[in-house]
């Protein structure tokens, strides 16, 4: 299956994604984390990234599509991908849909997690996230690690990610309103939207999710 994952900073998309895509055995490809590691690394790509997301604004997309574009098309994602944080403007979805096009290929859904404004700047203002897996994440109210910022599922560093202050996350709220929302409408013209809410449990979501799939494709291998 080819998935798009879609929904504001803080919906939980990083953590849906390594779940689902575990569930569904496709690769989780995601943007933001592909970024990160070329800061970590200190590579062009990394230093041209690094201002924007500081800032909590996007990468251009002359970087950004080519880097997402580089991924997907590694052997392990042939069968399927989920992409986590791409594409977030009309831009993205417009040569996501001409490259895939190309390559023969299309995709099955886009999942759309929904949040409440207030709870999304709640929950990322406390978040913490492990260096090791960008999917292993606390909150510093309401998931609290048991010893302080160390990691409970692998013993990694935690840390508050530079984009996740309160002034950040609002600016970054702006952001996914201005650019990225227009591509749920997109998409949903082309009748590949299902929207969930991600409120509840990280269990609870990732079942409506895989119950919502299922129910979209009737072939959604597990
Ligand atoms: P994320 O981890 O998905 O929250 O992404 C963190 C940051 O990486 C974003 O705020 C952007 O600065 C940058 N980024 C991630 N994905 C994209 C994308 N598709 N286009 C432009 N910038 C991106």
């Amino acid at each position: 299956m080819r998935i798009v994952l879609v929904g504001p900073p803080g919906a939980g998309k990083g953590t849906q994604a390594a779940y689902l895509a575990r569930n569904l055995s496709i690769p989780h490809i995601s943007t933001g984390d592909l970024f990160r590691a070329n800061i970590s690394q200190g590579t062009p790509l990394g230093k041209q990234a690094e201002a924007y997301m500081k800032a909590g604004d996007l990468v251009p997309d002359e970087v950004t599509i080519g880097m997402a574009k580089a991924r997907w098309e590694q052997p392990d994602a042939s069968h399927g991908f989920l992409l986590d944080g791409f594409p977030r403007n009309l831009n993205q979805a417009e040569a996501l849909d001409r490259i895939l096009k190309e390559e023969g290929i299309a995709l099955d859904a886009v999942l759309d997690l929904e949040v409440p404004e207030e709870e999304v700047v709640r929950r990322i203002a406390g978040r913490r996230t492990c260096r090791n897996d960008s999917s292993h994440t606390f909150h510093v109210e309401y998931k609290k690690p048991k010893a302080d910022s160390v990691c409970d599922e692998c013993g990694g560093e935690l840390y508050q990610r530079e984009d996740d202050t309160e002034e950040t996350v609002r600016r970054r709220l702006e952001v996914y309103h201005r650019e990225t929302e227009p591509i749920i409408d997109y998409y949903r013209a082309q009748d590949l939207v299902i929207t969930i809410s991600a409120l509840g449990p990280v269990a609870e979501v990732t079942e409506r999710a895989m119950d919502a799939l299922r129910a979209r494709k009737g072939a959604v291998a597990e």
